[in-house]
């Protein structure tokens, strides 16, 4: 395709917006002035309305993983707005159509991977707020292919959470292969994990919730976990051990005796769903018993796009809940920081 076809005004080299950015692992976000980028082929201009603040910004801000992103750069992979320009060769979306921005921000499209339905795990990819400056800003630029649209019916405070943390545990729900009355252990309950009792429950799953505060645990209740344990109070293994073991146990938590505890509370021929990326990069698990048990060990990342799809039908068919609170992008640091302290009931989303 042409890319002289698509008539558009182009945002001046010297435009700027205003963004939350990294500067350097051991210091706090600054909210400031940052350059329009121009759009390369493929590539589109998105106004945000609305940014969620996933623990990934914060592992990303701390550079807390093995792979480390370049300061300075905009976090954000939750980012959902309105396109309004369009780069050479977009014939993929449309300027005035809403889109949501996740983690996957690029893949080659012809790798094996990127073929088979394995995009997420495509060599060449770049990562929305990691490789690829964020949604932490008013604007940001993403990729027209790896954008999805978010439908007409969808807040899009709620369709932001949707973007990762929905896409991510709808992913691990399936990946544990639920079936009716499975029992499903979810450990955290964050921006993650309350979602992922939910589509633990859409799958027909009786789910137990383990995280370490009751105002959690009640929310897990309201959203529709049958059994919840305080693991602060209460050994997880042992009260999931006496409902007989869970089929499956997604690790949300960002603490690695959460994933060892998941590990521990599984019945024979479970499955251990790894999600959770926690800075201390280790767990401890034992050969024997898992060959003996014939336990499956999973590591899941994010979704693909149909995923995303997928979840923003079910919520818009009314299936699902999006717990969040909004703040302006100036609080981005108190933010990060309520998170960690586990003030935030689930999720935190700018509202730009
Ligand atoms: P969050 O902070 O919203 O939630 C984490 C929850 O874990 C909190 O509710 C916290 O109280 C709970 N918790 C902490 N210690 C615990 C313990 N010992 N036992 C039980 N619960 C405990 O974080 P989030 O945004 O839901 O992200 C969770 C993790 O998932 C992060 O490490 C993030 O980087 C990772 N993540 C992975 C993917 C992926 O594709 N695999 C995608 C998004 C996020
Ligand atoms: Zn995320
Ligand atoms: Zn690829």
């Amino acid at each position: 395709m042409s890319g002289t076809a698509i008539a558009h005004e182009s945002t001046p080299t010297t435009a700027t917006y205003r963004a939350a950015v990294v500067r350097a692992f051991d210091a706090p976000l600054t909210v400031d002035r940052v350059q329009m980028r121009p759009l390369e082929p493929g590539q589109v201009r998105v106004k945000v309305e609305a940014s969620g603040l996933c623990h990934t910004d914060i592992h990303a801000a701390h550079g807390d993983w093995p792979v480390k992103p370049a300061p300075p750069f905009v976090p954000g992979h939750e980012g959902v707005g309105i396109v309004t320009e369009l780069g050479p060769a977009v014939s993929e979306v449309a300027v005035g159509e809403r889109v949501g921005m996740p983690w996957l921000g690029y893949a080659c499209g012809t790798c094996d991977y990127c073929v088979s339905g394995w995009e997420t795990l495509c060599l060449e990819q770049k990562n929305m707020g990691y490789s690829i400056d964020g949604g932490f800003g008013e604007y940001a630029t993403a990729y027209a292919r790896y954008v999805v649209k978010v439908p007409d019916g969808l807040d899009p405070l709620d369709a932001a959470p949707l973007t990762c943390a929905g896409v991510t545990t709808y992913k691990a729900v399936k990946l544990a292969g639920t079936h009716a009355s499975d029992l499903v252990a979810v450990f955290g309950v964050g921006g993650l994990g309350h979602l992922a009792i939910q589509y633990a429950n859409i799958e027909g799953g009786r789910v137990v919730a383990v995280d370490i505060t009751d105002e959690k645990l009640r929310l897990a209740r309201d959203l529709g976990a049958e059994f919840t344990v305080n693991a602060a109070r209460d050994d997880p293994v042992t009260a999931i051990q006496n409902l007989g073991g869970a089929h499956s146990a997604i690790a949300t938590a960002v603490s690695p005796r959460g994933f060892e505890q998941a590990y521990q509370s599984l019945r024979r021929g479970g499955t251990l769903v790894l999600v959770g990326l926690p800075a201390e990069n280790e767990i401890d698990l034992p050969i024997f018993e898992t060959v003996l048990n014939g336990i499956n060990i999973i590591g899941s990342i994010v979704g693909t796009r149909t995923d995303l799809r997928r979840v923003f039908e079910l919520h818009e068919a009314g299936k699902t809940r999006v717990i969040r609170e909004t703040r302006p992008l100036d609080q981005v640091n108190a933010a990060m920081a309520d998170i960690e302290a586990g003030k935030v009931a689930a999720r935190i989303v700018f509202e730009l």
